[in-house]
């Protein structure tokens, strides 16, 4: 095999979930409108209009500073980035190239049990276009500027990422940071979250000429065009050839990465400072206020989750979910044992992931999830009970109420549980024989018999312990 090693770079594109656009008031949530409805004259371009900063753009940058350990810029400032293209009615796109709002980060990721830091170089505010369509067979495309002026920001990482491995971890990382702190959708299939690779190998400690892969959205398809783009230039290398600097596209039905566009085609922006906005210039003070919103961050989960012996697709579920991230860390506050904590765990990526798949509006709080797990510990139900009433709890039901409405708390009374065992022995004289003909086998269809008369509501192990002791008798 060969010595080769990749070096990758990602620039990812998250729309952010403002409630306007980026610099006009038109809705910013387009998924369920008709072609051209969110639009206005100033995310249309027309003349003489003038863009305002939304705000909460700002504040969400600021917040997502703190996700990736960055610095927030205190003056940050827009620039013109010029082309003409027909998804950008105004012929440019207002980005920052010069005074980016995020800069000097890190994101860490947990690669093979141990956590590494990939530098993020900056993070910048811009617009996104509009969207074209070509329709099959027509002499003509269409247009829909709902998009346009969409708020993004771009995540640029340093060139630390050195496999396909770290690649994915780091996107589904950056994925949690900008979901869980409520900055973005992360509706990949509605392109929120897209993203570009920059990949090249090298056999020694001079960097390779890079390929830059455009316009991926989703994790699977980031893996296999690395792993194409990877074993590609190993191959033209191998074989004598040169790696071209080239943008490339990557074919979901072929499986292959292609050329788009080679440097020598490479755009000239011309950018410029945006003249109709104003610099930013933000104090400390106010950067602390915005963040001190932030009560959790999704790496300090996952080191919770490493800490309870949890594995990287059990982190994944709660982490990809914020509202689950939520529970969990009210459930861990109540119940403080770790053996505890990690039964709350256990449901959470358990039966609670069954339920919502079907119930879109759970009601679970961490605080009835302790409550729940606190009763099965302290033998008021026994577990299988406990598993019988959670789908009532997700729908909104206080634990003790349940068990107290339903008869449900388990029998650990002696004497009540020796007349049952009793009986059983007595209607069951065969396997009473066998069991003292020494098959110790037939106890679990004697506990099974008990617990079918309680309705699941004996205490296993008491069970066991009376019926070893009565059947010895
Ligand atoms: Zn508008």
């Amino acid at each position: 095999m060969s010595q080769y090693k990749p070096t990758i770079g990602i620039e990812i594109h998250a729309q952010l979930a403002t409630n306007s656009k980026m610099f006009c008031g038109c809705n910013n949530d387009s998924r369920d409108a008709l072609p051209n409805t969110n639009i206005c004259p100033v995310c249309l371009a027309l003349p003489g209009t003038l863009p305002v900063i939304n705000k909460g753009a700002i504040d969400m940058a600021i917040k997502l500073a703190k996700g990736f350990n960055a610095e927030v810029a205190r003056t940050t400032s827009f620039d013109r980035k010029n082309y003409f293209y027909p998804d950008s009615p105004k012929g440019y796109q207002i980005t920052q190239m010069d005074q980016p709002i995020i800069k000097n980060g890190y994101v860490e990721i947990l690669v093979g049990g141990e956590f590494k830091k990939i530098g993020i170089h900056h993070a910048h505010l811009e617009e996104d276009a509009g969207k074209l369509t070509h329709p099959d067979g027509a002499d003509y495309s269409l247009v829909d500027f709902n998009r346009a002026g969409t708020p993004l920001t771009e995540i640029v990482s340093e060139p630390d990422i050195k496999s396909t491995e770290q690649a994915k971890r780091y996107l589904q990382e950056v994925y949690n940071i900008v979901t869980s702190l409520g900055v973005c959708n992360g509706d990949m299939e509605h392109g929120n979250f897209k993203f570009d690779l920059n990949v090249s190998i090298s056999d020694s400690s001079t960097l390779g000429t890079r390929t830059e892969l455009k316009n991926l959205n989703s994790f699977r398809n980031a893996e296999r065009a690395l792993n194409y783009e990877i074993a590609r230039q190993i191959a033209v290398l191998e074989s004598g050839g040169v790696i071209e600097q080239e943008t490339r596209g990557w074919n979901d039905t072929k499986a292959v990465t292609f050329s788009q566009r080679s440097k020598e085609q490479a755009n000239d922006y011309r950018y410029f400072p945006e003249p109709d906005l104003p610099p930013i210039t933000l104090s400390q003070s106010y950067i602390d206020q915005v963040q001190s919103q932030i009560t959790v961050l999704p790496i300090d989960v996952r080191k919770d989750l490493v800490n309870l012996n949890l594995n990287a697709d059990e982190q994944d579920v709660l982490l990809a979910q914020p509202a689950t991230i939520a529970i969990f860390k009210d459930a861990e506050s109540a119940l403080k044992k770790p053996e505890l904590i990690k039964k709350a765990v256990n449901w959470l990526v358990g039966d609670y992931q069954s339920i919502l798949a079907t119930n879109k509006k759970p009601h679970l709080t961490g605080e009835r999830l302790a409550e729940l797990i606190e009763l099965v510990e302290s033998g008021v139900i026994s577990s299988k009970i406990a598993k019988s009433i959670f789908a009532d709890i997700v729908a909104g039901a206080k634990p003790s109420d349940i068990v107290a409405q339903k008869g449900l708390k388990q029998v650990s009374d002696d004497s009540e549980l020796e007349n049952i065992i009793k009986k059983i022995i007595l209607d069951n004289p065969k396997p009473v024989d066998d069991y003292r003909s020494g098959n110790a086998r037939v106890l679990g269809f004697f506990v099974g018999e008990v617990m079918k008369q309680t309705k699941g509501q004996a205490n296993p192990s008491k069970v066991n312990q009376l019926m070893i002791k009565l059947l010895k008798e």
